[in-house]
């Protein structure tokens, strides 16, 4: 028999897996010699009010009852002699459209311009070292995508429960915790994230699937509106009627190509902004009710968001106890983004706060065309970099300075590995950012006190939120609009954002690839 409870208990209570097993037991009525196991299916923190609670809904098992599997299991197919299908980009949409393709019985052939993620760890520990980004393997670039150093949080806002509940079943498959299963914000963790992207690999390659590093895609074949293939760098030709496009937001190469070859783009609003540090305690602090955290409290975070002159300012990609990370993918920017390790135990709290950018916005670029909004990122990240002192050091200002427009005479201590450099952001960024900014902070500080101050730190620029161009596509077949056979997928089709959501659409493409071809 099973039974499923609600329970509320204190933070201590909730890390007691005995009374959890007691309490439920008693609320679901089952003498406690008949449980034979309990598990938890959900679990939050509530800290809205001072007296905080853990919620949990449990299934109590009873008279021999056992646990079903929590997991549904992936059934390898050996898909070597199978039709080919081409992904560009071993990312988290490409990675999870290889997994579904075998499963439908398809061979990806994954084309990754970056390294396995071993050695593109290498690169990442240069940039931050010596000041040197490497074009294809960095922090958006190489095995794995632009997730794979990082939070890893595994929260969307995509309502498609489902598909949500597949991706995070692959991830426990692959050796992520089960507990990203019930946690209301789950998160996986930089430590772990290469190990679970090296086991997709392995499956991927077991089944017949191939990856090939560091081959960039160069150019797209096509004729007569029909996708035939793909040119890598070194000119090599790969033949297929099926290539899955999931190059991410990054990779601003791919965007001229597209135009280039008549693959109609569309432009997006998008958001950019800065990147704040504030000691986590505060944030503990500000999150608990003035408490610090103690034993059995996370490490706190905020998600926040205002309107401020008609455009949305808001917090994103909050990283508590994390580090800020270097992100360019090229040598002349700096661009800023965050990350965690499982534990979120470094003392600082971090989150990109981003304008939103609509595309009316971008008069200023009409002359770029599509590429308006590109071109508007690209401009800030070079701004970025000669006001950080032309490498990877990020340019920065104590918050409560920035708020009231006075330059920062010394920084504090930040986990931003390069180093940061004082630098009047109210001055350089442009006003429909910075004003918007210093308003938006004013207004986050009357719903969490304490917010402005001088121990935080804002650092340029948080650029690389979302694509300012979408790849438009037929909504039924997911094919772009023209180009029969070419799948645009992930973050960088415009159609979605973040590593699940990605995910999920990778294992859409993969579906309408098969639907399309029966
Ligand atoms: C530092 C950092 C932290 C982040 N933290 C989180 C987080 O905690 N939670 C979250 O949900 N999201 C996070 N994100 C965003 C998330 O990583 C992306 O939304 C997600 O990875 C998008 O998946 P994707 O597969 O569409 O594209 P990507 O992950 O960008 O993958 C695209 C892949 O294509 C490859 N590629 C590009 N061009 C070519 C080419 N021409 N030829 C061959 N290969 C090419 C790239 O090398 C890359 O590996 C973070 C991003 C960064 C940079």
């Amino acid at each position: 028999m099973v039974k499923q409870v609600q329970i509320s208990l204190n933070p201590a209570e909730a890390a007691d897996n005995a009374l959890i097993r007691k309490i439920s037991g008693k609320l679901a009525k089952i003498d406690p010699a008949e449980i034979s196991d309990i598990r938890i299916i959900k679990r939050s923190v509530d800290a809205r009010k001072k007296n905080i609670r853990v919620n949990l809904t449990v299934e109590v098992l009873s008279h021999g009852e056992s646990a079903r599997l929590l997991v549904n299991p992936f059934i390898p197919k050996n898909v070597s002699n199978q039709r080919e299908v081409i992904i560009v980009g071993a990312g988290p949409a490409g990675l999870f459209a290889a997994l579904r393709l075998i499963e439908l019985g398809m061979r990806p052939v994954i084309i990754e311009r970056g390294k396995d993620v071993s050695e593109r760890k290498k690169d990442i520990a240069r940039i931050s070292r010596e000041h040197i980004v490497n074009p294809d393997s960095n922090y958006c670039f190489g095995e794995g995508g632009a997730g794979t150093f990082s939070d890893g949080k595994l929260y969307t806002r995509s309502k498609k429960r489902g598909d949500n509940t597949r991706v995070l079943e692959l991830l426990c498959l692959h050796g992520a915790n089960e507990n990203i299963l019930y946690e209301a914000h789950p998160h996986l963790g930089t430590d772990k994230l290469p190990g679970i992207i090296s086991r997709i690999r392995r499956t991927i390659i077991d089944s017949g699937g191939q990856i090939i590093f560091e081959k960039r895609v160069d150019d797209i074949l096509i004729e007569r509106n029909q996708i035939k293939g793909i040119v890598t760098s070194g000119n090599e030709k790969l033949i297929s009627s099926s290539v899955i496009l999931a190059t991410g937001h990054s990779a601003r190469d791919i965007y001229n190509i597209c135009n280039i070859r008549g693959i109609d783009l569309e432009m997006k609003s998008f958001a950019m902004g800065i990147r704040v540090e504030h000691p986590q305690e505060l944030i503990d602090i500000i999150q608990y009710h003035g408490s610090s955290r103690g034993e059995y409290l996370p490490a706190a975070s905020y998600n926040i968001a205002k309107q401020v002159d008609g455009r949305g300012v808001y917090s994103f990609c909050m990283c508590p106890g994390g580090f800020i990370v270097p992100s360019a993918t090229s040598q002349e920017e700096v661009v800023v983004n965050g990350m965690s390790p499982s534990e979120r135990n470094s003392p600082y709290a971090n989150s990109g706060i981003v304008v939103e950018i609509k595309t009316g916005d971008l008069q200023r670029y009409s002359k770029y065309g599509l590429m308006a909004g590109l071109e508007f990122q690209k401009e800030l990240e070079k701004n970025a970099w000669e006001n950080g002192g032309h490498t990877q050091i990020a340019p920065a200002q104590r918050l409560a300075d920035f708020v009231s427009g006075k330059e920062s005479g010394t920084m504090p201590k930040a986990s931003y590995f390069p180093g940061i450099e004082s630098s009047p952001l109210h001055k350089w960024l442009p006003v429909s950012i910075g004003k918007r900014l210093r308003n938006g902070f004013r207004l986050f500080d009357k719903v969490m006190k304490g917010f402005i101050t001088n121990e935080a730190v804002v650092l340029g620029i948080e650029s690389r939120t979302s694509s300012p161009v979408r790849i438009p596509r037929n909504p039924l077949t997911l094919e772009h609009i023209k180009i029969m056979g070419l799948y645009p997928c992930g973050e960088g089709s415009g159609y979605a954002g973040g590593i699940v959501s990605s995910a999920v659409d990778g294992i859409r493409a993969a579906e309408a690839i098969a639907s399309n071809y029966r």
